[in-house]
């Protein structure tokens, strides 16, 4: 479990992760990601709340 995002108040950052490799490929706060993984490099062209980190599987 990771709170980090948690503690920064008045920021609204999270954590987005590549739905093909699954690691963090950026943070911030979008609508919608269209960009090239930096890890697996393939294309995420998902709205950002489908790779919100997913902690409570
Ligand atoms: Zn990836």
């Amino acid at each position: 479990m990771e709170n980090n995002d948690q503690k920064k108040k008045g920021i609204k950052s999270k954590t987005y992760y590549c739905p093909h490799c699954r690691k963090p490929v950026m943070k911030g706060d979008v609508k919608r990601l269209n960009m090239t993984c930096p890890s697996c490099h393939k294309l995420i062209d998902a709205l950002g709340d489908e790779l919100l980190n997913q902690e409570d599987v």
